[in-house]
């Protein structure tokens, strides 16, 4: 409902990744994947979960004799170690294991080392040619009258690799840190504030201190919040005890666009 009010085409998701299974964060799935079965998909999903989801799923969908009109790939997640979970030219799709009541995942989404680029003015001054471009771009040296010549001479850094690391549902737990070391976002879960710092330790949930403790422990760049509880009508209180720790705290809300700094 929430992808639709905003327009987010749900026929380009390739990949849904679900943490857990507590209801909040997958009794929507079953929708999902019917309502993209409704709108003909018929494209394959890959689905990542815990193990058990395979034979939840199977049953929701077998039940109503109905079938669907794409593939659904399933893969369970390990709660063990940091696991790469798929790769392409452009991106690593990562999970690990978090601190909660029940065996929980994380996601990192990170882009791979982009190309080198090409200085023109400095590769037109020697002379290189167009096939040993693609030798600097990919980082190797080329061969100039007969002598090796470092591809730097000729390069600019790269554009910045982003990465996204997602925390939620976890406790406080500093073993995550190495995880998801300089993200340049860090969702993390802040259920509660630290006013109720003894409901967060039972229930396994974060304060928004803690949060922002990771983040700066993790050294990322910028901190989104989430998962807040029904008692705070307003979070801008969780917020401020987050920005206290770490200054580029926001309150994740449903639509909120980020932009990231598109001259790195
Ligand atoms: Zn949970």
């Amino acid at each position: 409902m929430q992808m639709r009010k905003f327009g987010v085409h749900m026929q380009r998701i390739s990949h849904i990744l679900i943490s857990h299974l507590h209801g909040d964060h997958f009794f929507g799935l079953a929708g999902l994947l019917s309502t993209m079965n409704l709108l003909g998909r018929d494209k394959g999903v890959t689905l990542y979960g815990p193990p058990e989801l395979e034979d939840i799923l199977h049953k929701i969908f077998s039940v109503g004799g109905n079938k669907m009109s794409f593939n659904v790939e399933f893969k369970a997640l390990s709660f063990e170690e940091k696991t790469l979970l798929f790769e392409d030219e452009k991106i690593e799709l990562w999970s690990f294991p978090l601190k909660h009541r029940i065996p929980t995942c994380g996601f990192q989404v990170k882009e791979k080392p982009k190309p080198y680029r090409i200085d023109s003015k400095k590769c037109k001054e020697a002379g290189v040619e167009l096939h040993q471009m693609a030798s600097l771009v990919s980082g190797r040296n080329i061969e100039l009258n007969g002598e090796e010549v470092d591809f730097r001479r000729f390069t600019l850094t790269p554009k910045h690799s982003y990465s996204y690391s997602y925390c939620s549902d976890t406790a406080f737990d500093e073993r995550i840190i190495p995880f998801i070391e300089n993200s340049d976002v860090l969702y993390h879960e802040a259920t509660f504030s630290s006013k109720h710092a003894d409901r967060a330790k039972k229930t396994y949930h974060s304060t928004a201190g803690q949060a922002a403790l990771i983040a700066e422990k993790a050294k990322v760049k910028k901190l989104i919040l989430g998962h807040f509880s029904s008692r705070y009508s307003e979070v801008e209180d969780l917020q401020k005890e987050a920005q206290e720790i770490f200054p580029l705290t926001l309150c994740a809300e449903d639509g909120l666009l980020i932009t990231l700094d598109s001259s790195q």
